[in-house]
């Protein structure tokens, strides 16, 4: 990234000298994970150009956006329905919790045994190393798990602009009201950060371009279905962990491409892999950039992820946004539907998500599951115990892995991931 953007990242207060050590690990990280890859699509390029800009040129669009009158919104979860955002001509902004950063101090504000992701969040505040964080004006909290609901508290005295949206926890009727009301005063919120009413055909545009969004990653998905890949787990996860920051359109247009090369490919019988590799699905907690050490690990052990059962995968973008109404109100219920069924383990009991690792395990044709917790996850560690058995008793292998963001336990989770592919030749 050029010295250019100095300027930029001064005005939005970041310690250029902690961003500076923050883009050198994010850069060679990327270059010792990402661009070591052989036979790589070249459509990837498009990726590789959106990492290496990920600070740079994007921050920029959306600081010209704001100069322009639109708003940033940021969040940390798939359920601050992005429609609603886009009807109102603002932009949805991923942030990023997928490294460790400032540990010592968020640890001032943060018990030690807090999950990576949340910690992760703090650390970028409390480091000023996370343009996007200080270039939003709302930045969207939800109640999810007790973690992040208790974290919040907490952020809400460091950043000025926390919106906090509540959340169900039953998929019950009652449970979908919440939601309804939560919506609709997350609705009139938006409206009022940006001065503009949220009708039907607006919230039908947003609606329109996220769907396309969702479309290409499902089209993606579906190639990843074939024998031999065509593509490896780790670029598949690159796209969906960009789908958090690009701009939504360009973003569509530039995985439609990269799956035009891998029709081909599969055409050609040209994959990237070998029929007899192992494949692999991937299930449980979100990984979110630039968090790529498991699947980095599986993949230079003689394996390739075909699927990833997630909030960067496919629990996050499995159902389209019906388009069909014609009130408001009735697009506000279909958005409401829409996020109503995202599977995740905050919600008591969640027997669709075991049901969708047996539907993706069977339908990519997976030879076994890792489910991935992180460390002091309750939802997902807690759930991946009954899951595992459940898997077990349908005779699918399974791995249970639980981890950080540090680079300790690579030697340890590289022998466990060898012998569990091993196992699974
Ligand atoms: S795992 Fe749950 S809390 Fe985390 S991003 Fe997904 S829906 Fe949100
Ligand atoms: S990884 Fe688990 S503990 Fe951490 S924020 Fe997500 S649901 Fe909460």
């Amino acid at each position: 990234m050029s010295g250019d953007y100095k300027k930029m990242w001064e005005s939005l207060g970041l310690d250029l000298a902690a961003h500076d050590e923050l883009l050198d690990i994010l850069g060679k990280g990327y270059r010792d994970i990402y661009l070591a890859q052989k036979n790589r699509p070249q459509g990837m390029g498009y990726f590789d150009f959106v990492m290496s800009e990920v600070h740079g040129l994007r921050i920029k669009e959306l600081m010209d956006e704001k100069a322009a009158g639109k708003k940033i919104i940021g969040s940390f979860c798939v359920f601050v329905p992005e429609e609603i955002v886009l009807a109102a001509d603002a932009t949805l902004v991923g942030l990023c919790t997928g490294a460790d950063f400032a540990m010592e101090e968020v640890e001032n504000y943060l018990p030690r045994n807090t999950c990576a992701l949340i910690k992760s969040a703090f650390g970028f505040k409390l480091g000023k190393v996370c343009p996007y964080l200080e270039s939003a004006n709302m930045i969207v909290g939800e109640n999810t798990c007790d973690g992040k609901k208790k974290a919040y508290e907490t952020l809400n005295n460091l950043v000025p602009n926390l919106y906090v949206m509540d959340l169900p926890q039953f998929k019950s009727p009652e449970g979908k009201n919440l939601l309804k009301t939560e919506y609709w005063r997350f609705k009139n919120a938006v409206e009022e950060l940006t001065g503009v009413i949220i009708d039907t055909q607006r919230l039908l545009k947003g609606i329109e371009i996220v769907n396309n969004k969702r479309k290409a990653i499902h089209r993606l998905s579906a190639l990843r279905k074939a024998v031999p890949a065509p593509v490896s787990g780790l670029d598949a996860l690159l796209a969906n962990q960009v789908f958090f920051y690009d701009n939504p359109v360009r973003f569509t247009g530039s995985v439609n491409k990269i799956c035009d090369e891998l029709e081909k490919r599969i055409q050609n019988r040209a994959g990237a892999f070998s029929e007899k590799m192992p494949r692999i699905l991937i299930s449980g907690c979100p990984m979110a950039v630039p968090n790529w050490k498991l699947p980095w690990i599986i993949e230079t052990s003689g394996a390739v992820i075909v699927g990833e059962e997630s909030c960067v995968g496919e629990r996050g973008t499995r159902n389209l946004t019906n388009n069909t109404g014609s009130t408001v109100e009735e697009v506000m219920e279909a958005v409401i539907d829409r996020y109503f069924k995202i599977d995740c383990a905050i919600f008591t009991p969640n027997p669709d998500r075991l049901d969708h690792i047996v539907e993706m395990s069977e339908a990519y044709k997976a030879d076994g599951v890792i489910l991935y917790g992180l460390q002091f996850c309750q939802p997902y560690l807690m759930e991946s115990m009954p899951v595992e058995k459940a898997l077990e008793e349908k005779n699918i292998p399974v791995l249970r892995i639980d981890t950080d963001y540090s680079m300790e336990d690579i030697g340890q989770l590289k022998t466990r991931v060898e012998a569990f592919i091993e196992l699974i030749k």
